[in-house]
């Protein structure tokens, strides 16, 4: 979302009659789009601010901090950057032309930080074509609370677009040479909270194993949305739809049901579990239990065997043991995830947690994470090392940054691009590849990604 969220800073910039710097000493603005996830994030935002004070005493760039960091440190950044000219929140990007206008004309400690009161949430979508992907958001905000994260308080409460907007959208783009779409949101399968279904479509009740769930009957809702994608007649060559983040507690047997009728949905799942024991999990206040997400995981595989699984995992959660440990490690044995993205708890003022003790020692979560890490190491190898041999169909990201598959000197490049398990692939090629789609035979594997050779 982060990363959506700078294109689209750009994007405004770009609209503005600017151009991308190649260095940062040729800025004539810099905007840092901080992130407060964890702590460690915080601080490189702050550290990376501290390094262009030099350039602005030399009468350098416009600076700016945005994002999550603006959102909660706000005028206390001021504080401690004087040098700093404006910052904004996630709700303020839109605003960035107003800004810079403003600042351009000598104002300065210039604050947007105001949530968007508006009950609706409408917005357009940047992409800078031509593109074969494009992230779309289709809803903002957080009302889950989960009891050690900050992003409730700094992107604020659930707002959804419609279904029409988000349709008519994605055709735009869809004639313009976009091919898959990712959509976003911190919890995209309860969209369609609040948003009336008024076009009649067809109505999906939502279910899953911990019990009814999801937007009220009557609202809009993910499922819908997937459906009306993949049958609107003007999105016909659109290949792929993808959606990230997802809680488990919205995860609905209808959603479950939509990787077998929504033909375009990607191979692959990201839903984020943070641990394998019941114990943590109600302190960290995410209201569900390991046997739900295991039920919920089954159901998917037995319906579609070979998806590809990700999810997020937190070691050193307060009063994590290592009993809780050896669970998160057992759960990851039993589910072979491709890929799991593992932090070390960071504390966040202002959370429910951050009231409990931070009692789990930092070399102990050091230790945690190292380990568990090692083993998904070794998973996703093995997951991987199984695919060798099969013929894949890649959508091309561009060059790969580490050209590490040539040899000697030669013209061809390392491409690389993502299968629709969501797995990365390289290969070698003379050819231009960006935005292609290739069918790559696989002849190498390591944990990370996949090598193999194009078939013309
Ligand atoms: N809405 C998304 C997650 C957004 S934050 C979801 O629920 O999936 C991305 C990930 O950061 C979370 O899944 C969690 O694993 C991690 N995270 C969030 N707060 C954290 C904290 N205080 N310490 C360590 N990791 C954290
Ligand atoms: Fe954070 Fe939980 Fe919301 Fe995800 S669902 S953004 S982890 S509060």
């Amino acid at each position: 979302m982060n990363e959506a969220d700078t294109d689209r800073m750009s994007a405004l910039l770009v609209e503005r009659g600017m151009c991308s710097a190649d260095r940062v000493e040729d800025a004539q603005v810099v905007i840092i789009n901080g992130c407060s996830v964890r702590e460690k994030a915080v601080h490189k935002a702050l550290s990376h601010l501290g390094t262009l004070q030099v350039l602005k005493r030399k009468g350098g760039p416009i600076l700016g901090m945005g994002g999550c960091v603006g959102q909660l440190d706000q005028k206390e950044l001021f504080r401690k950057a004087p040098y700093l000219d404006f910052v904004f929140g996630p709700d303020a990007i839109d605003q960035l032309p107003e800004i810079l206008h403003r600042v351009e004309h000598g104002e300065r400690h210039l604050l947007y930080t105001d949530f968007d009161a508006s009950q609706k949430y409408s917005v357009e979508t940047k992409v800078f074509l031509p593109q074969a992907q494009a992230y779309v958001n289709i809803m903002k905000g957080c009302d889950k609370y989960c009891s050690y994260c900050i992003v409730p308080y700094t992107r604020g409460r659930e707002k959804s677009r419609t279904i029409e907007e988000v349709v008519g959208e994605v055709a735009r783009y869809v004639s313009l040479g976009v091919r898959e779409v990712t959509l976003l949101g911190q919890n995209v399968n309860s969209f369609g909270k609040g948003n009336p279904n008024l076009s009649q479509r067809a109505p999906r009740d939502l279910h899953n194993c911990i019990g009814k769930v999801g937007p009220r009957e009557g609202d809009e809702n993910f499922p819908q949305l997937l459906y009306a994608l993949d049958q609107d007649p003007r999105c016909q060559d659109l290949k792929r739809i993808r959606f990230t983040s997802s809680h488990p507690l919205d995860f609905s047997e209808e959603l479950i049901d939509c990787y077998s009728s929504v033909s375009k949905l990607a191979f692959h799942l990201h839903l984020p579990v943070q641990s394998g024991s019941d114990k943590v999990l109600q302190k960290m206040g995410r209201h569900h239990r390991i046997d739900h997400y295991f039920l919920q995981m089954h159901r998917l595989k037995s319906l579609c065997p070979g998806i590809g699984l990700s999810t997020d995992i937190i070691v050193g959660f307060p009063e994590e043991t290592e009993e809780d440990f050896e669970k998160t490690l057992n759960l990851l044995r039993d589910l072979r995830f491709d890929q799991v993205y593992a932090f070390a708890y960071s504390p966040r003022p202002g959370t429910r947690a951050f009231q409990k003790e931070d009692d789990v020692p930092l070399e102990v979560k050091k230790k945690r994470l190292a380990l568990l890490l090692k083993l998904q190491e070794d998973i996703s190898s093995e997951n991987n090392a199984r695919m060798i041999g099969k013929t894949v169909e890649v959508l091309v990201e561009g060059e790969a940054k580490r050209q590490h598959m040539l040899q000697g000197e030669t013209s061809e490049r390392v491409w690389v691009g993502k299968t629709s398990c969501n797995r990365t692939v390289h290969f070698v090629s003379g050819n231009p590849w960006t935005g292609c789609w290739a069918q790559v035979r696989l002849v190498g594997a390591s944990a990370f990604s996949l090598q193999g050779e194009v078939l013309l």
